[in-house]
């Protein structure tokens, strides 16, 4: 049996950063807070744990020793935390990833020149709420087409943004039919500042670049084991798309979770995951694999 690791699968670059921020604070201080779980992917929190890392919520922020560390992870955070962290004595260490910024940037300008702000998106990710935030938790937050024409107001001046983990073609189609029907829409471009976008949308390149390889990858094998967090929601659009090219197409938060009986007369096996899947998770599953069947 032929069992590879796709080379695009793996951390995307915010996540990495992220990470760094965290590991090279645990190298000078013992205890360091993060903002929620630093990567969805409970794996990777518990190796993050065992170093020193603590998950935290705003609401723990009155039990915290004044000068405490505060790892603000890459979905970013409302203005309201910082100003909150900032009461309460401690230090924040931002490691929001700059693609997110980016947003919250875009976003506070549209704000200020009184649109009305659209957020394509899932109203509880930690990123929307973060960008809900910039506009004071004005924002209109929508999930579908339907949703969007329910709770616009189509004569307002409007701004659409995407959580830049959302699908891009979903998104196009939902921004197409709004132009439609709101008599000023702008839909939301990085484009003079890009750093990692595409042109029409405020969705990372680092997901839907990798949608076009992981069909062909998902294709290419006759099993996918595809590992990634339950928490994850690029976890679960990647998933999604591996299983349209493949219905052998597994999903799997450990290695504990794979069942020997999907690889009957398999000769290729790839292993895949989501921007939050840490490589050695996937070499994990790579060599209980080839122990088992090579
Ligand atoms: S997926 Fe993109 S926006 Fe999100 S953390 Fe990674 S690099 Fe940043």
């Amino acid at each position: 049996m032929k069992i590879s690791i796709d080379k695009y699968a793996g951390f995307c670059w915010g996540v990495v950063r992220a990470i760094e921020f965290a590991e090279q604070e645990l190298e000078r201080t013992e205890k360091v807070f993060s903002l929620g779980d630093v990567i969805h992917n409970a794996a990777e929190v518990a190796r993050l744990n065992n170093l020193g890392l603590e998950t935290v919520s705003v609401n723990d922020f009155d039990k915290l020793e004044k000068g405490s560390k505060i790892l603000i992870r890459a979905h970013g955070e409302p203005p309201s935390t910082y100003f909150e962290a900032m009461n309460k004595g401690l230090e924040i260490i931002d490691a929001t990833c700059p693609v997110v910024t980016k947003v919250q940037e875009r976003i506070k300008k549209f704000v200020d020149k009184e649109y009305q702000v659209v957020i394509f998106g899932k109203k509880d990710h930690a990123e929307v709420i973060g960008l809900n935030g910039v506009t004071n938790n004005s924002a209109i937050i929508i999930h579908s087409l339907e949703e969007a024409l329910e709770k616009i107001d189509l004569r307002k001046p409007t701004v659409l943004f995407s959580q830049t983990t959302m699908d891009k073609q979903e998104f196009a189609k939902i921004a197409d039919a709004l132009k439609e029907k709101v008599e000023e829409l702008i839909v939301s471009t990085m484009e003079e500042e890009a750093i990692d976008f595409h042109a029409k949308d405020t969705i990372c390149g680092q997901v839907s670049g990798r949608e076009k390889k992981l069909r062909e990858y998902a294709k290419s094998n006759d099993v996918i084991i595809f590992i990634a967090g339950r928490k994850s929601s690029n976890g679960k659009v990647l998933y999604n798309i591996a299983k349209e090219e493949n219905s052998k197409t597994f999903f799997v938060e450990t290695k504990d979770e794979i069942e020997y009986s999907w690889f009957e007369n398999a000769e290729t096996v790839g292993i895949t995951g989501a921007t939050s899947t840490p490589h050695w998770q996937m070499n994990e599953v790579k060599n209980i694999l080839e122990e088992k069947f090579n």
